[in-house]
């Protein structure tokens, strides 16, 4: 059974390694980012309070998060596995999300932590352009659709995310370093963490990553 985090930096690699899981495993993957998008997208309520975080490239407050990561994990899609990408965020998440877990009996079988430099990550979320339909991601560089500006899977318009323009991003690795990074340490206590280069190439980095979710 796979219940796994997937944790790193904002332009790691997370959603894109996500997608190869699901692929190869057939469990859902839980962005909470997406969802949050999704919202803004739909104009919902919980929309319009996330993107006041999103657009300065901060972290929505625990308890919003907490709460709809759960939620999404009580559906019955949730029960031989998950791949929760983005989520806990926060040393608080953390221990909600295990709290969560031990109540219905489960616990997490491996984070897998997703290593990559600074200026890469720069690189990265700065030339990623994303479907505007689907979600499917792209890099203008290391991974350019077939058709300039346009979706290989759907057809849809490739836009860039709103806060992956410089100075967004960079505050998304400020924040990540001052808030997220602590859950390596958690997690290393915990003995679930594998460490993964995510600089190697998409498909050693996935190699790497089905190791540690099969060992
Ligand atoms: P992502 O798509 O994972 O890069 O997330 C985009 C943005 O959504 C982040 O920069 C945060 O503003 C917000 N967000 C997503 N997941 C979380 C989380 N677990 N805790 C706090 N904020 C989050």
């Amino acid at each position: 059974m796979i219940r796994t985090i997937l944790l790193g930096p904002p332009g790691a690699g997370k959603g894109t390694q996500a997608a190869k899981m699901v692929e190869q495993y057939h469990i859902p993957h839980i962005s909470t980012g997406d969802i949050f998008r999704e919202n803004i997208k739909n104009g919902t309520e919980l929309g319009k309070r996330a993107k006041e975080y999103m657009d300065r490239g901060e972290l929505v407050p625990d308890d919003l998060v907490i709460e709809i990561a759960t939620d999404r994990l009580t559906k019955d899609d949730c029960k031989d596995g998950f791949i929760l990408d983005g989520f806990p965020r926060t040393v608080h998440q953390a221990e909600e999300l295990d709290k969560f877990l031990a109540g219905r009996g489960e616990k997490l079988s491996v984070v897998i932590n997703l290593e990559v430099g600074d200026e890469e990550l720069m690189k990265r979320l700065t030339g990623r352009r994303v479907c505007k339909k689907c979600g499917a991601s792209y890099h203008i560089v290391n991974m350019p659709p077939k058709k300039e500006g346009i979706c290989d899977v759907c057809g849809g318009e490739l836009i860039q995310r709103a806060d992956d323009n410089e100075e967004t991003a960079r505050n998304r690795i400020r924040v990540y370093d001052e808030q997220t990074k602590p859950l390596i340490d958690y997690y290393e206590k915990a003995g679930i963490i594998a460490n993964i280069n995510g600089e190697k190439g998409l498909e050693n980095t996935f190699s790497e990553i089905r190791k540690a979710l099969e060992a």
